[in-house]
């Protein structure tokens, strides 16, 4: 089945409409019309080959919602026209220990929403900049939000997941003083889940301008990174830091807020290493330095559960796809609040 697309032939072209195939649905497969696509900062580094390993063409995106077209034979847990999510995980091997503990996202078998290998055409994974996937039922999220709120809830699948897994495994709720880094995609959701939690929330941005938007995201306090004194007076506070920034910068700026025992989890993924911490930081307060990616099947329906609950949605701008290349650009000026949103139906062309 031939799909209209949006990707990239290299690292160094700009993404432009193809066409793609998709597998009919297997006996276990869920088909999903794409209504919209969240555009994650990992799409950026992927498609322009800042990661390692881009396959071309490369069709990014892993902020899918819509609607079910088909189901396979043994699906019964899904029905034409249900409302429906695919995130980052489109597959996994289904019995490690990682699998079975219901994060997917830790097995080494996993198999990403694009660029990852698979044996239908063309070899590798093709993701949600199409008007159409194919995807096994085990990886498949229910949305329960209002229809209305669907393109808001687009990036709850990776901006919502990789920020709520972290927070909960970090047992983040009343009486937790969280830092959130970087209000961008991950972080402005970083601030609305940790504030649902019931933890007392302060932003860390770089920019002076966002410090009023922190606030109404659900921010206790804003600090600008850049002003020492405003650093300082949050020093040895912090039980958890959750650090989205997408490039490399001084980590023992932050490590230096945590308290003892406290924890600063990095997130972002920068293409470029930061500059080793300095271990005295570390040693001290005994902190840790540690990392999250994205989060299990069960754990993704939970936070789509506990946001339709909670009336979380993301802020975002809706774009059609001839503005993706210009929304990049936008993305790596800062200049997005806070995700944008690609309308797949403007892929019927
Ligand atoms: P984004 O929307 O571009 O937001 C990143 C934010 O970081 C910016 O809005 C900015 O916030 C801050 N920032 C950017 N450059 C900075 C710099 N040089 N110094 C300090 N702060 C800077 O990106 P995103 O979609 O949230 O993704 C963030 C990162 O997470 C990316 O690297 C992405 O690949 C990664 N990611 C990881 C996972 C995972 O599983 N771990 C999942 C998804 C994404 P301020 O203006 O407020 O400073
Ligand atoms: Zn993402």
């Amino acid at each position: 089945m031939l799909v209209n697309a949006y990707g990239a032939h290299a690292g160094d072209q700009p993404l432009q409409p193809l066409q793609i195939t998709r597998r009919a649905p297997g006996a276990h497969d869920v088909q999903i019309d794409i209504a919209f696509c969240g555009i994650c900062h990992s799409d950026l580094h992927q498609v322009r080959a800042e990661w390692q390993g881009t396959q071309f063409p490369c069709v990014p995106g892993h902020e899918i919602v819509g609607r079910v077209a088909a189901v396979g034979v043994h699906v019964h847990g899904f029905r034409p026209g249900d409302l429906v999510g695919i995130g980052c995980i489109v597959d996994s091997c289904k019995h490690c220990t990682d699998c079975e503990d219901g994060l997917e996202n830790y097995c080494d078998g996993m198999i990403g929403t694009y660029n990852f290998p698979t044996p239908d055409a063309p070899g590798w994974t093709l993701g949600g900049y199409s008007q159409q996937i194919v995807v096994h039922e085990r990886y498949v999220l229910r949305i329960r939000h209002p229809e209305e709120q669907l393109a808001a809830v687009a990036p709850l699948l990776c901006a919502g997941i990789t920020t709520y897994s972290p927070l909960r495994h970090w047992n983040v709720g009343p009486g937790k003083k969280v830092g959130v880094v970087g209000i961008g995609g991950l972080g402005h959701m970083g601030i609305k889940l940790a504030h649902a939690l019931g933890a007392h929330v302060v932003a860390f941005t770089t920019s002076d301008a966002k410090r009023e938007a922190a606030l109404q995201l659900g921010a206790d306090e804003v600090v600008v990174s850049r002003n020492a004194e405003e650093m300082a007076a949050h020093a040895k506070s912090f039980d958890l830091i959750l650090n989205t920034v997408a490039a490399p910068h001084n980590l023992d700026a932050f490590l230096v807020l945590l308290k003892r025992d406290g924890t600063m989890t990095l997130v972002g993924a920068p293409a470029t290493p930061h500059d080793s911490p300095n271990v005295f930081n570390l040693i001290m307060k005994r902190r840790t330095l540690a990392g999250s990616m994205i989060g299990g099947i069960a754990e993704t329906q939970e936070m789509l559960d506990f946001c339709a609950e909670h009336g979380i949605v993301a802020d975002i701008e809706l774009v059609r796809a001839d503005q993706i290349n210009d929304s990049y650009e936008r993305m790596l000026k800062g200049d997005v609040k806070y995700r944008f949103v690609i309308d797949n139906a403007t892929l019927a062309g």
